[in-house]
């Protein structure tokens, strides 16, 4: 019943709140007057860059008459509202919608040459404002490059930046193949891989970027090259979580595996159960590594609307054979309201969890992380509680949540044993909690003071951890928060290999000042 109604509160209706500019007064009078406000966190266009968007736009549609997009048209609006939060829509000058490689690379040396704004857009779910759109400016919109196919040996999968992660399982799945990629099937492909990507496998073979064997990449030249471990290695390297600095990617090739079926499902409890819930987490936390086919996403969630607040857990075990297994049984032991842990398969169980998914309702993120101890969960806990209690439980629709993901010695371990990546997570300190922290509230207007909450419960919460030293240093960058520290932890030094490699790749800057949005390794 709690279940039913949590569910029915996620379904909420898309809002079309953003009235579109006229491209065609724009275009008229290119004096930058034009480009409309910017959101939180977006640097406003000054008339110089007001203009080059113009004549990009105009540039474009020349260029891509079926391919480009102004205000007033449908798949302006439809591809300007396909992002997970309604806090990302925002007012583009134009949307350029791709269909090779080949068309972002001529997009790319337009905009370069004319020194216009843009922004690059995948799945649509990194739910920062200004980090997948733009005011003003040239959205690239990633939908149409939708490459999905199979290896003739089926060792990889080719995949476009257009896929969300429910159609690469649903492709992959009449094979008895998976790749890592989300555990919600309706984000997006690109943005996950770019920044790690944790998912149900990742116990057994890492971050699914661990897994990418090969990029195609639009350089900001406008050359088109493929990265992988022998060609362009650095650039190889720098993409397995160094977020979007460094090109555009048109094409991963992904690992696959063998998983043809799997145990799956969401458990949640009671209240009354937060005790064994939170024992049962600290003991998966600490042990998670001894069966690697083992994964659960454990989350407080809190319900405004409801006055209350449960435990859930995802359960997942890789296997074909019997669910019932000893790494989960301190969770499946406990009563549950609600439980679909059952035998199945990925594409089934994440069509299954995405139709309770719903688009439409005002988000945001910020990540914790600790060391996997049992006083860091409960520091966590009782903070988070009762600091929503206190500060936001009268927000209109709000919801708020903790997930805690669990990341063992050998998730970390696959990273090294697959060539390194740029996090160099420590293993020495493994295991850890990643934490995120998810709100959800219906109204603009309180935008800024959930904001300001999220911000003050997390450093509050970040002093408490390090006060039981409990306070893990990596910061994942997909579950992060604006001016949340992301590069600066990652380990080895790597910034600043990633910095010279950005440098190697784009010295023009051109995906790091023309494309302002998204986590930059040169800001960092
Ligand atoms: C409901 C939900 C569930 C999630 N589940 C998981 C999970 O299981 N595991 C996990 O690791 N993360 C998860 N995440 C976090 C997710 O990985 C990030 O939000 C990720 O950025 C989403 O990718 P996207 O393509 O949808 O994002 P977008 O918002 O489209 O893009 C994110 C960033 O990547 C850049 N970008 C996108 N495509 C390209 C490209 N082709 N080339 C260069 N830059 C590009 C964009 O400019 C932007 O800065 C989840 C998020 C949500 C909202």
């Amino acid at each position: 019943m709690l279940v039913t109604m949590r569910l029915s509160a996620l379904f909420t209706v898309l809002c079309l709140v953003h009235p579109d500019p006229a491209w065609a007064t724009a275009r008229s009078s290119a004096s930058g007057t034009s480009a409309a406000a910017p959101g939180r966190g977006e640097a406003p266009l000054n008339s110089t860059h007001a203009n080059a968007s113009v004549l990009a736009c105009s540039a474009l549609e020349g260029t891509f008459p079926t391919k480009l997009w102004v205000p007033g048209q449908a798949n302006y609006t439809a591809e300007n509202q396909h992002f997970w939060s309604p806090t990302d829509y925002a007012s583009p000058l134009c949307v350029l919608t791709p269909s090779s490689a080949s068309d972002v690379s001529t997009a790319v040396r337009i905009l370069s040459r004319l020194k216009a704004k843009f922004a690059v857009r995948g799945g649509g779910h990194m739910p920062i404002p200004g980090y997948a759109n733009i005011n003003g400016g040239v959205l690239i919109a990633l939908s149409d490059l939708g490459q999905l196919a199979l290896a003739n040996d089926s060792s990889y999968v080719s995949v476009g930046p257009g896929r969300r992660w429910e159609e690469v399982y649903a492709y992959l799945q009449p094979y008895g193949l998976i790749a890592l990629g989300g555990r919600v099937g309706l984000v997006g492909v690109p943005g996950l891989l770019l920044g790690g990507g944790i998912s149900f496998y990742s116990n057994q073979y890492g971050f699914a970027a661990d897994n990418v064997i090969a990029y195609q990449v639009v350089l900001a030249s406008g050359a088109i090259v493929t990265a992988t471990a022998s060609a362009y290695a650095d650039l190889f390297w720098a993409l397995k979580g160094g977020g979007n600095s460094f090109g555009i990617v048109t094409r991963f090739d992904l690992l696959t595996y063998s998983s043809p079926s799997i145990c799956a499902g969401i458990m949640e409890y009671a209240g009354d159960q937060q005790q064994p819930f939170l024992a049962a987490v600290a003991n998966f936390g600490q042990y998670g590594s001894a069966d690697t086919k083992a994964a659960v996403i454990p989350s407080i969630f809190m319900l405004g609307a409801l006055n209350t607040t449960v435990y859930t857990t995802a359960l997942f075990y890789d296997t074909t054979a019997n669910c019932s297994q000893p790494a989960l049984s301190n969770f499946t032991a406990l009563p549950a309201i609600a439980n679909s842990y059952a035998s199945t398969t990925l594409a089934a169980y994440v069509a299954g969890t995405d139709a309770l998914i719903g688009d439409g309702t005002r988000q945001e993120f910020r990540v914790i992380s600790s060391l996997a101890t049992a006083a860091a969960l409960q520091v966590v806990h009782d903070t988070f509680v009762q600091m929503v209690l206190d500060h936001i439980w009268d927000v209109d629709g709000i919801q708020a949540s903790v997930a805690f993901q669990p990341v063992t010695s050998h998730f970390i371990q696959q990273g090294i044993a697959h060539g390194g990546n740029p996090q160099a997570v420590d293993v020495a300190s493994a295991p850890y909690f990643w934490m995120v922290e998810n709100f959800s509230w219906n109204s603009a207007a309180d935008d800024a003071k959930i904001h300001a909450f999220a911000l003050n419960v997390t450093s509050v919460i970040d002093a408490q951890l390090s006060a039981v030293g409990a306070k893990a240093r990596y910061q994942y960058m997909n579950d992060a928060g604006s001016g949340q520290a992301i590069f600066q932890n990652y380990g080895a030094g790597n910034l600043a290999k990633l910095k010279a490699i950005r440098a190697r790749y784009d010295p023009a800057k051109v995906y790091t000042d023309l494309m302002p949005g998204g986590w930059k390794v040169d800001l960092a």
